[in-house]
């Protein structure tokens, strides 16, 4: 049968298999433990040479069933899923490195990343941030330890794009593991995979989900990456088939030994919350473009970041690369305008830490989220005090419009 469409594949991916009792969502199965009739078949779960489930640290079916539906519209190989999205990049970096190699990341960060990356460093794993719109910056921080190249598709909070396609080049010249966070765009306004990522992110606590009612995370293998070619896969790991070496290994030392394991009730409201991705993002994506076009025209807004507008640095890259340019946009608002006083002022926009709701979140991000950083590292992402990051949900966009407009004009 002809490969089914992206939305196609959301909605009706939970009954693939042998459906549950004709359900058509996945059941929520809160066990912990599976029981075996015969002793043998247990036993050859724990060695691999069996499918089936040992313990719900590992693994449970309401739980496979969302890991399936990632890989699935990531076009991927295979995906573990995880209590956050940190643990997802956490787990997974600590179970592929080892002590004294070399991660290239973008400077251009998630805060909570660039605090996790700065933990690694004093764990022995050394770190480069560099200026990842640009290649040749990736290029020229790479060293004979290297491992990894780690990036965002759309930072978070002035928007840079990193230079996706040409750091996929670089890392396949490399042999690099290309670790690309996906969870500005989502599956839906792009595939890492077209850019030749190895391995894929994406906090599904974000856009997947969509409601902001359940935590998780998700790091899906894309099927690029050669593993026989990777020093740090332990014999344990190394089935007959090298494409799995990388997920396998993930899988046992992040997830099972480190335990940061999604609830199966999270899974589901996250499933559920997926089935609606592209039409929630295109409502998202389409009011931010309105609302990033209509600041862009305000007197009070110093500046705008939004790669949907035509003088953002990579609004090219943005638009030839993603379907639309994502639904987070930060301001800077003139002197004049305390950023606090606005976000006040508003009455539909909440002021609130978390992004990819379907209400329009705002955030003085200086003051907040990249507060811990310091004003060093702050200045160095190009965050200015006065920033307010804003998260657009799918509110009726001249109700947004007309709020952002009282709101400014205090
Ligand atoms: C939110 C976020 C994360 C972390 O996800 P949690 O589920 O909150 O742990 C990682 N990367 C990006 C880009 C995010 O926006």
């Amino acid at each position: 049968m002809k490969k089914k469409g992206f939305n196609t594949t959301a909605l009706h991916s939970d009954r693939e298999g042998k459906p549950e009792h004709g359900v058509l969502h996945k059941p929520v199965h809160p066990s912990v433990a599976f029981a075996y009739e015969d002793a043998r078949e247990l036993a050859e779960v724990f060695q691999n040479k069996r499918k089936g489930y040992a313990y719900g640290r590992q693994n449970n079916p309401t739980i496979e069933a969302l890991a399936q539906k990632v890989t699935k519209l990531e076009e991927g190989l295979s995906t573990v899923v995880f209590g956050t999205g940190m643990a997802a990049i956490g787990s997974t970096l600590l179970s592929l490195l080892r002590q004294g190699d070399h991660i290239v990341s973008s400077a251009f960060l998630f805060g909570n990343t660039n605090s996790q990356l700065n933990t690694f460093k004093e764990l022995g794993i050394e770190v480069s941030f560099v200026d990842a719109t640009d290649v040749k910056n990736v290029e020229a921080a790479i060293q004979g330890n290297t491992k990894v190249v780690f990036v965002e598709t759309i930072a978070n909070p002035v928007t840079q794009v990193a230079d996706l396609e040409a750091i996929g080049d670089l890392c396949e010249k490399h042999n690099l593991v290309y670790f690309v966070d996906n969870t500005m765009t989502s599956p839906w306004l792009f595939k890492p995979v077209q850019v030749k990522a190895s391995l894929v992110i994406n906090a599904l606590t974000k856009y997947i989900g969509g409601h902001g009612n359940a935590l998780g995370g998700s790091v899906t293998d894309t099927g690029l990456y050669d593993w026989s070619g990777f020093d740090n896969i332990y014999d344990n790991y190394k089935g007959s088939d090298p494409a799995q070496w990388g997920i396998t290994q993930i899988r046992k030392k992040g997830l099972r030994d480190f335990g940061a394991a999604l609830a199966p009730e999270a899974a589901h409201h996250i499933s559920v919350g997926s089935d609606t991705l592209s039409l929630r993002m295109d409502k998202a994506c389409a009011n931010a473009q309105a609302i990033a076009e209509f600041c862009e025209a305000h007197p009070k807004v110093r500046k705008v970041f939004y790669p949907g507008l035509a003088n953002h640095p990579q609004h090219d890259r943005a638009t030839s690369l993603f379907r639309h340019c994502g639904a987070i946009l930060s301001i800077e608002l003139v002197d004049s305008v305390d950023c606090f006083d606005f976000l006040n002022a508003l009455e539909i926009v909440v002021s609130s830490s978390n992004l990819g709701d379907n209400r329009t979140l705002g955030i003085p991000v200086a003051h907040t989220i990249y507060w811990e950083m310091g004003p060093e590292r702050r200045a160095s992402m190009g965050v200015a005090d006065s920033m307010v990051r804003l998260s657009i949900g799918i509110e009726d966009t001249e109700d947004l419009l007309a709020d952002l407009e009282q709101a400014l004009s205090i």
